[in-house]
């Protein structure tokens, strides 16, 4: 794999010590007595994050249809790019010109990527995974590639990631536990490989977090947890979270994770969720989230309020002249009424996509310093208590 990006590429480190530094720092601010939920400050290369975060997705280095400027005006401190799509469009040899993403995107903040591995599981085609890397075909054009976890490495340093994500192998929902452990053994294998790298090219600015797997087997996640601690991460992941299991089995996996985790490092629940799985891991001890729901779910006309969703091409919004949230401060709620935007939905107008995105982005956004407040001043449970007698059942109030 063609990884290196121009001549922007740091100078390999021949030495042999293998340590995983980073410049990257965490301090918890603040803890609940009555639940594992806290607060924290985490220092990166491009600026400070207060915890617990959410982290927008911008796959191909934009959150659909929103600026840097946008988002960083609503209070989003880092932005999640997907090292697959990237590495593919536009290729690292375009960003490593740029010096990396902050610089081509223009955005300044802190940006975490992922390590491809999720994608190439879920999107390309004829991936076959051995022992080296995963081996694929691009759901672009079918060319072939190989992505071992020294090249994620690489191509995450190009991005420059302020958090780098370590190859991992991912299992689909269900899995036995052969499958699981094998999956969490070879995970293993590969964070140390993804660490020699990094000691390799010497990248101290690029801080390096491990994931966690072992499917939905308690067992099979504390062995995994014991192996990558034992490696010394400066930040933990649980990877394989929300891949269709039932509810109550992804916050009892996680809830249980969570505690195997050292209290002085971040931990970040990948690829969740709704503001009811945020909610309930918070209270877990989680300090980091991203997923799709908020951008996606915009573009499909769903919008997030405290009672829940609401589907804005409902025929019940076509003449309302309240906002989408009475209570909401965001441009699309500050200007806008829901006939209007039940109008340009029905219409399939640019603009639509880009209000409900600004909305729901600015939903998820105070949510998490809803939690932070009330972690800050003791008064979590009051909070999700607060968060729980709002929402109503589906199906009420055209949810
Ligand atoms: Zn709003």
């Amino acid at each position: 794999m063609g990884t290196r990006c121009s001549s922007d590429s740091p100078a390999p480190d021949p030495g042999g010590n293998c340590k995983n530094t980073s410049g990257l720092t965490f301090r918890v601010t603040g803890t609940s007595r009555k639940s594992r939920a806290r607060t924290g400050i985490l220092s990166t290369a491009h600026g400070t994050i207060r915890t617990p975060v959410f982290m927008p997705v911008g796959t191909l280095g934009t959150v659909k249809g929103i600026t840097p400027e946008e988002l960083r005006n609503m209070g989003v401190q880092i932005l999640l790019g997907n090292t697959y799509h990237l590495y593919l469009r536009p290729g690292i040899n375009v960003i490593g010109r740029f010096g990396g993403l902050h610089e081509f995107m223009n955005w300044d903040g802190p940006i975490l990527t992922d390590s491809g591995g999720f994608q190439v599981f879920s999107l390309a085609q004829m991936s076959k995974i051995t022992e080296e890397g995963y081996a694929f075909a691009s759901h672009i054009d079918g060319s072939r590639h190989l992505l071992t976890p020294e090249d994620t490495v690489d191509i995450q340093s190009c991005i420059d990631s302020d958090i780098m994500m370590c190859l991992d192998q991912c299992i689909a929902y269900p899995s036995d536990h052969d499958s699981a452990l094998k999956a969490l053994e070879l995970t293993t294998q590969w964070a140390e490989r993804c660490i020699k790298r990094k000691s390799i090219l010497n990248i101290e600015k690029n801080a390096l977090f491990a994931i966690i797997q072992g499917g939905m087997y308690p067992d099979l996640r504390k062995r995994s947890a014991e192996e990558l601690i034992q490696l010394d991460f400066p930040g933990y992941a649980i990877g394989g979270l929300s891949v269709g299991e039932p509810k109550d089995l992804m916050y009892e996996i996680g809830e249980s994770t969570l505690a195997l985790l050292p209290d002085k490092k971040p931990r970040y629940v990948m690829g969740v969720g709704t503001p009811a799985d945020i909610v309930e891991l918070v209270e877990s001890g989680a300090d980091m989230f991203d997923c799709v729901l908020p951008t996606r779910n915009a573009r499909n006309g769903q919008l997030f309020v405290n009672s829940g969703t609401i589907n804005i091409s409902n025929a019940r919004f076509k003449t309302d002249p309240r906002p989408v949230d009475e209570k909401c401060a965001c441009y699309t709620c500050t200007n806008y009424s829901r006939a209007y935007l039940h109008h340009l939905y029905r219409n399939r107008e640019l603009l639509a996509y880009r209000l409900n995105t600004l909305h729901n982005l600015d939903y998820y956004t105070r949510l998490m310093e809803k939690m932070r407040n009330a972690i800050e001043k003791d008064e979590f449970p009051a909070f999700k208590r607060d968060f729980y007698s709002k929402r109503q059942p589906p199906g009420k109030n055209g949810q």
